[in-house]
């Protein structure tokens, strides 16, 4: 092969993987933002339990007043009743008697649900700090995974800068002009694979001298539509394939 070919082709995938190594290193402050949104989510569903579990307990003690207030009046009128001199004041007390006692009952059958409405609630606040607890791990997990990938990323980059210098050190001047040329105006992409005779990334069929050319990889020949420099790959050799027809033991007796 063409050896500026070759260091082309070498440059294209360290040019591509560099660019791939920077955009995921781009992308660490939104991934950073999504993990902390997360934290913050699971920290919101923990309040938003533990107020519902507090506004329960509220509206409990509320009505705990309340029915204090009503076992009063029943005992103020049970009071009452053993003081009534008329008929007529007998019913209306044992009516006001009835009525507080239906109150009361009402009052303790909220309240009963209450409880087993706090109960429900104890075991959502219980789960939604247990949930939390698994994020933060989960959070932490990714997070150290993400400044080893970013230590990651860094060295690479370092090192792939480094295999670049020393490929644009051996490679012709002018070509490396043409290949930036080219890499810039067709989003990074200076070459591409002849095949078929067809450019695989502009798919313009290449005229055949062309193509025969390209196929022995001895030239750099662009694309006469899109630029890139063309390079192809020798399909491998079918020894495999051809092996047991020509083992004679194979032949039908
Ligand atoms: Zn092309």
């Amino acid at each position: 092969m063409h050896a500026d070919l070759e260091r082309l082709i070498a440059l294209q995938r360290l040019d591509t993987a560099t660019e791939a190594a920077r955009k995921k290193l781009a992308e660490e402050p939104e991934r950073e933002k999504s993990l902390d949104a997360r934290l913050d989510a699971a920290k919101q569903r923990v309040a938003s339990a533990k107020e519902r579990l507090a506004s329960n307990q509220n509206a409990r003690r509320a009505m705990e007043k309340e029915l204090a207030v009503h076992q009063g009046r029943l005992s103020k009128f049970r009071e009452q009743a053993m003081a009534v001199k008329t008929n007529q004041e007998y019913h209306a007390i044992q009516h006001e008697i009835a009525h507080a006692q239906a109150q009361i009952k009402t009052h303790e059958d909220q309240m009963l649900e209450g409880m087993l409405e706090a109960d429900d609630l104890t075991a959502a606040v219980k789960k939604a700090e247990a949930d939390a607890g698994a994020e933060q791990k989960a959070v932490d997990a990714d997070r150290k995974a993400m400044k080893t990938e970013h230590l990651e990323l860094e060295k690479s980059l370092e090192r792939m800068s480094d295999e670049r210098t020393a490929i644009v050190g051996a490679l012709d001047r002018q070509l490396l002009q043409t290949f930036e040329q080219i890499a810039k105006k067709r989003h990074g992409i200076a070459l591409a694979e002849a095949k078929d005779g067809i450019c695989t990334i502009c798919h313009v069929r290449l005229r055949p001298q062309v193509f025969n050319t390209v196929r022995r990889n001895e030239a750099i020949v662009q694309c006469d539509s899109c630029q890139r420099v063309l390079y192809f790959v020798p399909a491998p050799a079918p020894a495999a394939a051809a092996a047991p027809a020509a083992d004679p033991s194979a032949q039908p007796s």
